[in-house]
């Protein structure tokens, strides 16, 4: 059984918008970030090489997305991106990514995660205001 519920996705959106995020899955635009219990993260890149933070509730839950499609009419291809990307992919492999990121930052000493994480605000715009409380 696949993970996500496809045909309740579909319904969600226009036929073609989910079309062109299968084709985008195929692509190779949708990083699968994390999955924990029913919830999945993404990062999906857009057409034009925005990057967009995809979040959905299997097999049919709620699901959110940063583009400016979804704001406007609460479903988007890039949602439809990860339905097709998770069903495909190997999940046990998603499951580990965030253990293994946890695993390694571990290791590192508090100086280091607070150079790390400095270094990141600096060039990062979002991690900047996120630490700034901002965001
Ligand atoms: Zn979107």
């Amino acid at each position: 059984m696949s993970f996500f519920d496809t045909e309740a996705w579909r319904e969600r959106m226009d036929e073609r918008w989910f079309d062109t995020g299968v084709a985008m899955a195929e692509a190779g635009a949708v990083d699968l970030v994390a999955i924990e219990d029913d919830k999945v993260t993404a990062h999906v890149t857009g057409s034009v090489g925005d990057l967009y933070v995809v979040q959905l509730w299997a097999p049919a839950g709620e699901g959110t997305c940063t583009c400016p499609g979804f704001e406007k009419f609460g479903a988007c291809k890039h949602q439809a991106a990860v339905v097709s990307a998770a069903n495909a992919a190997d999940l046990g492999k998603v499951k580990d990514r965030m253990a293994r990121l946890r695993d390694g930052l571990a290791l590192d000493s508090r100086e280091a995660l607070v150079e790390r994480l400095a270094e990141l605000a600096r060039l990062q715009p979002a991690v900047l205001a996120a630490l700034e409380g901002r965001a």
